[in-house]
């Protein structure tokens, strides 16, 4: 069987590696444009702020890696068109264009980040991050850069700007909507954060859309706001979304949603033995039942695992997902899964929310830090939502959180189930059982 995988990021090679683990004789190949396969580019912020050291430390595996287990990756490669009938990709290698055929194919495109359509966007000084490149880029630039603003205060906007200031540039975090992070966390729970962000020194202006980039002599000097107000800065990233990568995809006509591709639960488009993973494919959200988009690299892994599994003719289903995540900034770690309450109620479900403050070790434990949660249920006590933010042990409650939710676990459920403790590590009662107890009485 001949495969070939267009994208060489979290999406495809796990793919790779995963057929290769089921089928022995399968001809595998990789057509990327990167230069580098197999990184984590969830890793670039922390390389900026150097908790690591290296760019070359987040590189985990080279195409000489593949080429051991007999999977042969091309880099520096384009896929220029397909062939749905033929079953024939052509791209450009090393100058010259080539064909390869294939018995299945796998879009794992990707996206790019969003750019605002606004002036200034090209000036000198101004980046976009993606690549291992761009990061490197970056890190140059701030070399010299006393100023820096950063649009867009989702995951990577918060997570840079706070590596900016670590290594001492003043930075502003700026965003349209009126509050930080405002696709995963409510406005009261992004509060804690804002105020967490502005004591270790980041300005943060919300609400405000920024309208045009200033420049001098073709370098960044300045941004303008909705307002009029302008701040001066030598460096701005745009950390304002990713769009998925579609162009190849809708030229074989396959299906796409609002916002990518469309795939079934086992990853197949809608054009025969065309498979698709990755920030390229639309995702079916668990409590909606509607399509949504899970641009994260713990989703775009377990896509992989389905799409190989599939093509190696095994049984697989990608389940609906909750969008679970995690981030961590200085000393704070924050997390969310399942709906917000804005969300829940722009979609018209009903909800009853509770949030408390407990501790992450027993009360008279050293260093105890307070520990914030927040939990979303409908009006029949299922829980659909849970925001956590404290100084450690916040992704082992939003995964615990995320099996409750995919288990459709009421709250007076949950308030009843066995947690471990110890007392440096949880309260008798953990913090997550409070959260669910309070919630459960608003239904007295
Ligand atoms: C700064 C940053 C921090 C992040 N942090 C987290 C995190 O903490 N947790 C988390 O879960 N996720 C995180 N993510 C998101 C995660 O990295 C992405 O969801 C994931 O990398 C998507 O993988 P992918 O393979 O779909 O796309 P990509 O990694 O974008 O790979 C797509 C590849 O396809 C190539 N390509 C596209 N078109 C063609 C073509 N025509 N020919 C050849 N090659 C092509 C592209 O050049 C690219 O190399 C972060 C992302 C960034 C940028």
């Amino acid at each position: 069987m001949k495969i070939v995988i267009i994208g060489g990021g979290a999406g495809g090679m796990p793919t790779a590696s995963n057929i290769r683990k089921y089928d022995s004789e399968a001809e595998i190949t990789v057509i990327t444009r990167d230069n580098k396969v197999s990184y984590s580019p969830c890793a670039i912020p922390y390389v900026l702020s150097n908790k690591i050291t290296s760019f070359d430390d987040i590189v985990m595996k080279s195409p000489e890696d593949y080429k051991e287990k007999n999977i042969n990756v091309l880099t520096e490669a384009e896929a220029t068109a397909i062939d749905a009938e033929a079953k024939i990709v052509t791209y450009t290698h090393e100058g010259k264009e080539k064909t390869i055929e294939y018995d299945k194919l796998v879009l794992a495109t990707g996206g790019n980040p969003f750019i605002p359509p606004m002036k200034g966007v090209d000036l000198d000084g101004v980046f976009r991050i993606r690549t291992i490149d761009d990061g490197k880029a970056v890190e140059e630039w701030a070399k010299n850069c006393k100023n820096a603003i950063v649009t867009g205060a989702g995951l990577i906007g918060i997570e840079i700007a706070y590596a900016f200031k670590e290594m001492g540039i003043n930075v502003t975090l700026t965003e349209m909507m009126p509050q930080i992070v405002p696709r995963s966390l409510d406005p009261d729970m992004a509060k804690i954060i804002e105020k967490y962000l502005e004591k270790e020194g980041i300005n943060i202006a919300l609400g405000q859309p920024i309208t045009e980039l200033k420049g001098e002599n073709g370098k960044v000097t300045g941004a303008v706001f909705g307002d009029g107000t302008e701040v001066d800065c030598d460096m701005v990233i745009l950390a304002t979304g990713v769009r998925a990568e579609l162009g190849l995809a809708k030229s074989i006509g396959c299906e796409c949603g609002r916002w990518a591709i469309r795939v079934n639960d086992r990853m197949a488009t809608s054009v025969p033995d065309v498979f698709a993973v990755g920030d390229c494919v639309e995702s079916y959200d668990a409590i909606l039942r509607s399509p949504t988009i899970s641009q994260l690299g713990t989703t775009a892994i377990r896509q992989a695992k389905t799409c190989a599994q599939t093509i190696c003719g095994k049984r697989s289903r990608f389940n609906p997902v909750l969008n679970s995540m995690v981030s961590k900034v200085g000393n704070l770690e924050f997390g969310a899964v399942g709906l917000t309450t804005t969300f829940a109620q722009q979609n018209r479900i009903r909800t009853v929310t509770e949030k408390v403050e407990a501790l992450t070790r027993a009360r008279y434990y050293p260093n105890a830090k307070p520990m914030n949660v927040k939990v979303i249920c409908d009006i029949d006590g299922t829980i659909i939502g849970c925001q956590i933010i404290a100084e450690e042990r916040v992704a082992e409650r939003i995964d615990t959180m995320t099996l409750a939710i995919t288990e459709e676990l009421t709250c007076f459920e949950l308030s009843n189930m066995e947690f471990a403790y110890a007392p440096p590590v949880s309260m008798v009662t953990d913090p997550l059982v409070i959260a669910v107890e309070e919630v459960s009485k608003k239904f007295n």
